[in-house]
């Protein structure tokens, strides 16, 4: 038996035999072109990107059916490579100029991206090679008239092991017999890790060189929980791993009980378990589950992927469909927090190489150097905020003079809209996520000026500890119960609820059943958590006692070192 270490990309366990695709060993060779036939050699580039982009189109149908159009756009971003200069006249270019035949032009034109991509520190746009090559080689094929290999000719059931899998091999695999796949190659942030997850196939990746170490047929255990792949595991490991996947599919079903159910301790204390949503093609799962609301809508989607920003008329829509699907159950629209690892090519001033982008022009910071872009969204949210109940929400905020700026610029909107006869039923509310210590830590500051408070445990962590959260180096010391972090949830729960304002919480931790008692005895108002572990959630907070939370919370505040909070959660009486 052997084990290999490697990134969990997509949750699930598989087992299954192995089937290793070999890559498409494509070989590209320089062939001199005469003169008078380097212009037939341009024309046939030309003929092979058009051939490519019906591909694309193709596959656009194909993705917009089993996918939804979120993930159509990955689509868009291979249409935009095919038309980036570097393909549409750097090649034909080479061709000119070397005399050589398109295939090396291209591989060429590629090579030297390739080297721009590598020195790149930001793992998002180091991954975003793998794109530019799914659109090479797909030029490729047409050029040497090659079939592209396809994963539906696959006939029975199989883990698919490979050097490296292309988004575009990846959106075809719910059509396929294939239950779990491990590559060479790849991070988590990666296009064929997310798709990954929503098709819901467990997925390792980045396990440097299983493809070379398992071969087709080989019996292969696939951990998508702790990123690993088990080669020729022994029977009892089977039976461990078998259980572990018949437990988990008896739990699946018996949360289903819980739709629907109120989410109360056991000694009373009801508290708001809303989900967190993405973009609105998980509407439907969301709605599955009946939440109280959407504690946190997150837009960036929306300005992501694209190079000019969404218009008024777009995102009112967008937002409309969510509120109109919630059907008078609350949502939360927080306003598009780009920066940080979320970078947008909307061209706009600011978050392209910055040194620390996570410190930098990010969420309302970027927004009110772009006053226009604020603006837009804020009477787009204001648009469908007709449709039923809405709360807008600010992200990043770091001083009182943001929130005051935030406020103007809606009571503006507000009164535009007015002026335009766009009837607004009552006054919107306008929150903030904490998220920023200098705003947890002077929370009363800003209790007057603020309808609501919801904590961003993800990025307040970070930024109490000075642990980056994407920082692989540093995952150990990310610590949602380090002291710190709790003394300070507690400080802007205890404030707020002082000055009778409601507290939420939308961060990860809501999502981590084993932080469940620390949020209930803190006595927070709601939970905005993940749709994949809403029910779970539900779970844990009917077993808990809040009057006992209350007390192991009292003595976790207390508490020099987050080992002994630990354990007072796990107490759980
Ligand atoms: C957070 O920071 O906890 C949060 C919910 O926001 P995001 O993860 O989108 O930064
Ligand atoms: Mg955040």
């Amino acid at each position: 038996m052997i084990v290999i270490k490697g990134i969990a990309a997509s949750p699930g366990i598989s087992i299954g035999k192995a089937y290793v695709v070999e890559d498409d060993d494509i070989v590209v060779e320089r062939v001199e072109v005469p003169r008078d036939k380097v212009r037939e050699e341009v024309t046939r580039f030309k003929s092979a990107q058009k051939a490519t982009l019906r591909d694309l189109d193709a596959a656009e149908q194909k993705v917009l059916k089993v996918l939804g159009k979120q993930h159509a756009k990955l689509i868009d971003a291979h249409r935009m490579i095919l038309k980036d200069s570097l393909i549409t006249s750097d090649v034909p270019k080479r061709i000119v100029a070397e005399g050589v035949n398109a295939e090396f032009a291209l591989s060429e034109a590629l090579e030297a991206v390739n080297r721009q991509f590598e020195k790149m520190d930001d793992e998002f746009f180091r991954e975003r090679r793998h794109d530019l090559f799914d659109v090479g080689k797909r030029l490729l094929l047409h050029l040497m008239k090659r079939q592209k290999r396809s994963l539906a000719e696959i006939d029975h059931e199989c883990i698919l092991i490979s050097r490296n899998l292309l988004p575009s091999d990846t959106m075809g695999l719910k059509e396929t017999k294939i239950i779990g796949f491990a590559t060479d190659l790849g991070g988590k942030t990666s296009h064929t890790a997310i798709l990954a997850q929503s098709l819901e196939i467990p997925a390792v990746v980045g396990l440097s060189d299983v493809s070379r170490r398992i071969k087709t047929g080989d019996m292969v255990i696939l951990d998508g929980e702790q990123g690993m792949v088990i080669i020729a595991p022994g029977p009892e490991t089977i039976a461990k791993y078998e259980k572990v996947q018949q437990r988990s599919v008896a739990e699946e079903k018996s949360l289903e009980a819980l739709k629907g159910l109120p989410t109360v301790t056991l000694d009373g204390r009801g508290f708001r378990l809303e989900a967190n949503l993405d973009s609105p093609e998980e509407l439907k799962n969301v709605s599955a589950l009946q939440p109280d609301g959407i504690g946190l809508f997150r837009t960036e989607y929306l300005f992501l992927n694209r190079t000019d920003a969404p218009g008024e008329e777009e995102q009112s829509k967008a937002y409309a469909s969510v509120v109109k699907a919630m059907d008078g159950r609350e949502v939360v629209i927080r306003t598009a927090d780009i920066g940080g690892d979320r970078l947008s090519q909307l061209g706009i001033e600011g978050p392209k190489n910055e040194t620390n982008p996570f410190m930098g022009l990010r969420g309302v910071r970027l927004f009110l150097r772009h006053l226009d872009l604020f603006k837009t969204q804020l009477r787009a949210i204001l648009r469908a905020s007709t449709k039923g109940k809405v709360r807008v929400m600010i992200p990043m905020v770091s001083s009182v003079g943001e929130v005051l700026a935030a406020r103007r610029l809606l009571e503006q909107a507000q009164a535009e809209l007015a002026a335009e006869g766009v009837e607004l039923k009552e006054e919107i509310e306008l929150g903030i996520m904490v998220e920023i210590p200098s705003a947890a830590i002077q929370i009363d500051s800003f209790l007057p000026h603020v309808d609501f408070l919801s904590i961003g445990t993800n990025d307040l962590i970070q930024y109490v500890l000075a642990v980056d959260r994407i920082n692989e180096h540093v995952t150990h010391l990310y610590d949602p119960y380090h002291p710190a972090v709790v003394r300070l949830l507690d400080h802007v729960v205890r404030t707020a609820h002082g000055k009778g304002k409601w507290v939420g919480v939308c961060g990860e931790m809501t999502s981590d059943p084993r932080a469940v008692p620390l949020l209930v005895g803190l006595g927070v108002d709601a939970m905005s958590v993940s749709p994949r572990m809403f029910l779970r959630v539900k779970q844990a907070v009917r077993g808990l006692r809040y009057e006992a939370m209350k007390k192991i919370v009292a003595k976790a505040v207390t508490c020099a070192e987050s080992d002994e909070i630990r354990r007072l959660l796990e107490q759980n009486p």
